[in-house]
């Protein structure tokens, strides 16, 4: 059989797909710590939805959509994001009517008609948090925080947050209007995609990748100069907010989101470790969304993390591995025993692997190591007879005897 996955899209399986549930595990439990309950949205909707949420002119909307009609004539698209849709179930079950602030979190598939490259697919993985009902700038530095605290958690290091504001609708149309006067005289000298965009979209220019684009707007007229007294005066108690929450950040003013929903906060987390492909958080207030879909005026902030982003990441640090023992057993007589603890040792939480026919130390120890066991328990019969066995504990390299009894303890 010669069929392959589908261009962009990919298989996880093995050490991945231990390092995908870490993730997603980790991020749930600590999300939960800060309110947060889990939504599952379906993998496809209407496909009015995101082009009304999303907005027709964003690149993902116009050019990246996996659109079909389905047998009954329906226009279906899978999701390429997950905001779109938790916003259409807030409205759906009327939740603004149940409670005054909404936190949910989510994880799974999107995709994305883009160009495949190292950390980026057609089918890709986010875990996003959206929170629904609040403005307060207390809760934007709260959220940054935890987004931050939670890479953290798991060991991914060497990120940077970048914050900015992009005000409001009538700042940001008193902006552009400086931007377009700023970029027309240069307009030659941009990238295709942003003579395309400049006037449609100028904003975007400002996130240009492309370096002579980055170039060409290194001396654009800054957003934060144009926010009104109240935008300016959000910024501040979210920056102040980051101090006191010891969330080291830097302010980008040039980071803009894609989507028109966006105002005031917006941010970034990124990494240099994976080139062009180094945002691997991102996010911000989007006050208007919920209007735009038919509800009435609601503050919201979110923000979406692309999981295989993370999971290149981790390979680089130390990824925490669950903490695998093999049980090595020496003679006949040592089976049952053997066997006894392995499986009480299970029903504790811990993955043991053991070998069913009698094999030698050295043929053990290989299975071991294939395995991934870091440590490994070793019963022989002179140990049997004295009720103890020795623990052998690869990652600091140390072995000791220990009392049978004493093993649990040891291991949990
Ligand atoms: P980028 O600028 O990298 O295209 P984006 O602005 O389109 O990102 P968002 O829509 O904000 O991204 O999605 C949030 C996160 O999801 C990104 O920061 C990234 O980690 C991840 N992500 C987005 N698109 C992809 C993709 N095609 N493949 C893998 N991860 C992705
Ligand atoms: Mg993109």
């Amino acid at each position: 059989m010669n069929i392959k996955a589908v261009r962009g899209t990919k298989d996880i399986f093995g050490k991945d797909s231990e390092k995908y549930d870490y993730v997603v595990k980790i991020a749930g439990d600590y999300f939960e710590k800060y309110g947060f309950s889990r939504i599952i949205t379906p993998i496809f909707e209407e496909t009015n939805l995101f082009k009304r949420g999303i907005g027709e002119g964003t690149d993902v909307v116009s050019k990246e959509m996996y659109t079909f009609e389905d047998k009954g004539g329906r226009s279906c698209t899978l999701r390429p994001e997950g905001t779109a849709a938790v916003v259409r179930a807030y409205l759906e079950h009327k939740i603004f009517a149940l409670e005054d602030v909404t936190k949910w979190y989510y994880h799974g598939s999107m995709f994305r008609y883009e160009r495949p490259q190292t950390g980026r697919y057609r089918e890709f993985n986010q875990i996003g948090v959206e929170v629904l009902g609040k403005k307060d700038p207390i809760l934007d530095a709260e959220i940054i925080s935890m987004a931050f605290e939670f890479l953290k958690k798991i060991n991914i290091e060497d990120l940077e947050v970048q914050i900015n504001s992009i005000g409001g609708k009538e700042t940001r149309l008193k902006y552009r209007e400086a931007l377009i006067n700023f970029l027309t005289p240069k307009k030659e000298k941009l990238c295709a995609d942003c003579q395309n965009r400049y006037e449609s979209n100028p904003l975007r220019v400002l996130d240009c990748k492309v370096p002579s684009c980055k170039e060409e707007v290194k001396e654009a007229p800054i957003l934060l100069d144009y926010l009104n007294e109240e935008e300016k005066n959000h910024f501040d108690v979210v920056k102040q907010f980051l101090d006191i929450f010891g969330v080291k950040y830097v302010v980008n003013t040039n980071l803009v989101r894609g989507l028109d929903y966006y105002s005031n906060t917006v941010f970034e987390i990124v990494t240099n470790k994976l080139g062009s492909q180094g945002t691997v958080l991102a996010g911000g207030r989007y006050d208007t969304l919920v209007e735009q879909m038919g509800g009435k005026e609601t503050p919201a902030f979110g923000f979406a993390m692309g999981v295989e982003r993370l999971m290149l990441l981790l390979s680089e640090n130390h990824f925490n591995e669950k903490n695998k023992v093999f049980f090595v057993w020496l003679g006949e007589e040592t089976k049952i025993e053997a066997f006894k603890l392995t499986q009480k040792l299970r029903n504790l939480g811990i993955e043991v692997g053991i070998e069913y026919e009698s094999k030698s130390m050295k043929a053990q120890m290989k299975r071991a190591d294939k395995f991934g066991a870091k440590k490994v328990l070793i019963l022989g019969e002179n140990e049997l007879n004295e009720g103890k066995i020795v623990i052998k504990d690869f990652t600091k390299g140390e072995q000791e005897e220990i009392l049978l009894s004493e093993v649990e303890n040891k291991l949990i």
